[in-house]
């Protein structure tokens, strides 16, 4: 099964997600965004009255939500107990609060027992997307991509999705916070994993980075069928 996996790891506003979608379009695989369900579980959190701040009744509400992921790449689904949350997943609360709680052990063992799942049952390959493929979810996997960009790149990146509604400092700011929780947590922190190849995406197009990953599969492809 992991033959079959792309891992693209990094932090917020590095292309991430418009890479991996791209890759997987172009070479034909299925796609999963496991970024998308740590923010749902949390919005399921956010809305049904836990504490966020509390491990304990994070870690008990875990099992609760169900959560489906599509994983078409022009058409990427999420839904938490039947309902479309692609877009509340995307909003400024969710943001604040999905660091802690995907710190917490119990749901990051239920994402990745599901990522696991979701990735068993697509024919013909993924490209997986997140900040512990590499290490912690799919280690074995053949092609690891670790994403990354400077401070300001990630800043002006993330600020121009907002539409500028949140100013570059702030922005660049609050990113800061995000890689500091994300990479300080126990369990399985945001990191490179050692096998990784890093692509520095901060003087790039987005088509350069999609040829860059895109060479580097077919690169390894071509050992294997050697
Ligand atoms: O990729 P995105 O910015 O949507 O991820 C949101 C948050 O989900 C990250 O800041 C991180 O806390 C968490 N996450 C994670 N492990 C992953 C993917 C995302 O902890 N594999």
């Amino acid at each position: 099964m992991t033959q079959t996996v792309i891992a693209i790891d990094g932090p917020s506003g590095t292309g991430k997600s418009s890479t991996s979608k791209a890759v997987a379009a172009k070479l034909g695989l299925s796609y999963l965004d496991t970024g998308a369900q740590y923010r749902a579980i949390t919005w399921w959190m956010l809305n049904n009255g836990v504490d966020v701040d509390d491990p304990v009744a994070v870690a008990d509400a875990s099992g609760k939500p169900a959560i489906v992921s599509g994983t078409d790449p022009a058409d990427p689904t999420i839904t938490v107990d039947g309902e479309d949350v692609t877009g509340p997943i995307r909003g400024q609360d969710v943001t604040s609060a999905v660091s802690a709680v995907s710190a917490v052990p119990e749901v990051r063992a239920r994402m990745v027992e599901f990522q696991r799942a979701v990735a068993a049952a697509a024919s013909g390959g993924i490209v997986v997307e997140g900040r512990d493929i590499g290490t912690t979810v799919f280690p074995d996997a053949p092609v690891k991509i670790f994403l990354t960009a400077s401070a300001e790149a990630r800043a002006a990146r993330r600020s121009g999705e907002l539409k500028g509604a949140v100013s570059v400092a702030d922005t660049q700011a609050a990113l800061a916070r995000r890689d500091a929780a994300d990479s300080g947590r126990t369990t399985s922190p945001l990191a490179m994993a050692a096998d990784a190849i890093e692509v520095d995406t901060t003087r790039l197009s987005l088509d350069e980075v999609v040829e860059r990953v895109v060479t580097l599969v077919e690169e390894k492809r071509a050992v294997r069928d050697r």
